[in-house]
């Protein structure tokens, strides 16, 4: 794995092992076509994708409203108060990520799209290789995230989710609940399993 910083100097949620299988995923991705994240926060996950797209000559889009999820939000178990605009008295996490990709080098790999999942996905046309949902958590977001997200994935591509807790006392359930969507949908095998990282490869 090459990257120019270690990624666990940037804030954010993606344990080192989970982001070393990102990396690899996507460095053995064998369809054209650009990488998507759902969900930049500061670009934690953006470096291991990013950095595997520079060696592979892709990019990576990466959208984020950068106001952050509501678990994220202040009060919260995750709250960051450094993430906190006075300004515009609501969370921005776009500098950080900017901040991350510069220091990164990956300024011409990675692409940040700031809005809405669901608004930009309506107006999205190109086929990807690789979608990574790791977006809003809610049961709305995260069925928005796969209904509008996945049909852009070529055949051959994969589809990465993270926060994947099949026991519900580990986590959340609605990343679980796209997960079996997906899997029931008869259109993905699954190939990789690394903590909640569950990656499957569209079959047709
Ligand atoms: N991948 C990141 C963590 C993402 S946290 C890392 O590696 O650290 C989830 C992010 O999704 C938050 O920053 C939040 O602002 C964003 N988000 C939640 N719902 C969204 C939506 N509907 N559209 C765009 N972004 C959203
Ligand atoms: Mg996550």
């Amino acid at each position: 794995m090459k990257l120019a910083i270690n990624p666990d100097e940037v804030k954010g949620f993606m344990p080192s092992e989970e982001g070393e299988a990102l990396y690899e995923l996507v460095n053995r991705l064998d369809v054209p076509g650009p990488c998507f994240e759902i969900g930049s926060y500061c670009g934690k996950s953006s470096v291991y994708i990013g950095s595997a797209c520079r060696n592979q000559n892709r990019v990576l889009f990466t959208l984020d409203h950068h106001r952050g999820s509501e678990e994220t939000q202040p009060g919260w178990e995750h709250h960051d108060p450094d993430t906190w605009d006075a300004a515009s008295n609501a969370m921005d996490t776009l500098p950080f990520l900017r901040q991350t990709l510069h220091r990164a080098q990956l300024e011409d790999v990675v692409i940040p799209i700031v809005g809405q999942s669901r608004v930009v996905a309506q107006h999205w046309r190109t086929p990807l290789a690789f979608l990574f949902i790791d977006g809003g958590h809610g049961m709305e977001p995260a069925l928005d995230d796969f209904r509008y997200w996945t049909p852009h994935i070529r055949p051959g591509g994969t589809l990465a989710i993270h926060d994947v807790f099949p026991d519900p006392k580990a986590g959340g359930r609605p990343p679980y609940e796209i997960y079996r969507l997906a899997m029931a949908s008869g259109m993905y095998e699954e190939t990789d399993a690394v903590g909640s990282l569950r990656a499957l490869r569209r079959l047709t």
